[in-house]
């Protein structure tokens, strides 16, 4: 049985197709810049975990209706295609960012679930409706297919109520559901489960911090495999500083900045969004590789904004270590947290005093399941590449 894993963006759609026994990938790829000027489809197909054929496509895809017929057409190809038939498609799993307090686990979707997507749609206004535009687009394509919603929210729903609720009036949280959601459940999940079995231990035994480190960040306490407490909040602007997110900010900042600078509710959320993270500070770029590049150069401000990234991170370690009660390993994961030893390093000898201690030929080694601690060090530190999708079709599988 073949599945579609589908991961809608507000301009891109990820996909991948997976044979549903085996969790084997056949393809998987990518369109970029929907409804934008240069937008292509990037299609991967795959032989076991060996890349067989690259294909890319350049083209006008203005809506993601078009984008997911492209992907579709892809598909069915003869040439770098894996389906004979839609009908071979017999289940989609969609990843969907906000499932508010109403689901702690992924659904099967009918009207029901549409109309409480829709509901959550205020609280993340970037994603949610994406999210639905990739729903309903796959039901037009594969009417008879199950579609699953899997959502990032979900894992993190059995934290603690002091964990979630914020220090705002209680009926705050009564009448509009404020408080923490916490965001990348799927990716905390995920990397937790597999360090467990790169530990040789039960997850249900063990005290995690999973640290996804992305263009999005987040971290996760995870304690005896339950998400206990995690950084993203109400919205995943909440946390870590980003790659153009803000993260923590004394919240009188925002009133302060509207006045001074007149600026909207629209554009004080672009600010915050979009204009800061290791981008705003930096002035450079969002992208991690080029502050490492940057900072080598003597550029400085890459330097600050690299720094005050790592400290961030650290705090969280120290702040989840603490709720704990200690931890047993650390685990990198997502784009910066696999790719980047400079990083890796740089948070971890924060952590020298308390013992941890990295062995650098095996942190050289980029994203591939990984322990880089050495065999002195007092807690065990693990790279493990996020894999979503597969955390998705694994859902599905339950489900179905
Ligand atoms: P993600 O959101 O998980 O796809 O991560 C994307 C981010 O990973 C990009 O912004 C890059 O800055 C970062 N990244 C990818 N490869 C590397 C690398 N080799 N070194 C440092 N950062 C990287």
């Amino acid at each position: 049985m073949k599945i579609l894993v589908i991961n809608c963006g507000s301009s891109s759609i990820k996909y991948k197709v997976f044979t549903l026994a085996s969790e084997d990938v056949l393809a998987k790829g990518i369109v970029e810049r929907i409804g934008m000027m240069g937008s292509q489809l990037t299609h991967v197909l795959l032989t076991g975990r060996n890349v067989e054929k690259k294909t890319i496509i350049e083209k006008d895809i203005n809506d993601h209706q078009a984008a997911l017929g492209l992907i579709v057409g892809t598909l069915l190809d003869q040439e770098y295609g894996v389906l004979t038939s839609l009908g071979d498609i017999k289940a989609v799993g969609h990843r969907v960012v906000h499932g508010g307090e109403k689901f702690s686990e992924a659904v099967m979707v009918d009207d029901h679930v549409i109309k409480s997507l829709r509901a959550c749609s205020d609280m993340a206004p970037l994603h949610n409706p994406p999210n639905l535009l990739g729903i309903s687009a796959t039901q037009e394509y594969f009417p008879w297919a199950r579609q699953i919603a899997v959502f990032d929210t979900a894992f993190h729903q059995k934290m603690p109520q002091k964990a979630y609720l914020y220090g705002l009036p209680y009926r705050i949280y009564q009448e509009y559901g404020v408080r923490r959601y916490g965001f990348h459940g799927t990716s905390h999940q995920y990397v937790a489960e597999r360090a467990a079995v790169l530990l040789g231990q039960a997850l249900g035994d063990l005290k995690i911090i999973t640290c996804h480190l992305g263009n999005g960040a987040s971290i996760a306490a995870v304690k005896n495999g339950i998400a206990v407490d995690t950084s993203m909040g109400f919205t995943p602007l909440e946390g870590l500083v980003m790659g153009t997110r803000s993260g923590n900010v004394d919240p009188a900042i925002i009133p302060y900045l509207m006045e001074k600078e007149g600026l909207s509710v629209e554009e004080v959320n672009t600010l915050l969004n979009k204009e800061s993270g290791v981008l705003g500070l930096s002035g450079l770029s969002s992208d991690f590789r080029d502050l490492i590049i940057a900072e080598k150069q003597g550029n400085t401000r890459a330097a600050m904004a690299l720094d005050v990234f790592a400290y961030n991170v650290v705090k969280y370690i120290g702040a989840y270590f603490m709720i704990m009660g200690g931890t047993d390993a650390l685990v990198f994961t997502a784009g910066v947290g696999e790719n980047s030893p400079e990083m890796r390093n740089q948070i971890c000898s924060y952590l020298k005093f308390i013992g941890v201690e990295i062995d650098q030929v095996k942190n050289s080694v980029n994203g591939k399941e990984t322990i880089i601690s050495n065999s002195r060090s007092s807690y065990k530190v693990l790279i493990i590449p996020a894999n979503e999708e597969l955390m998705i079709a694994r859902e599905v599988k339950k489900l179905l």
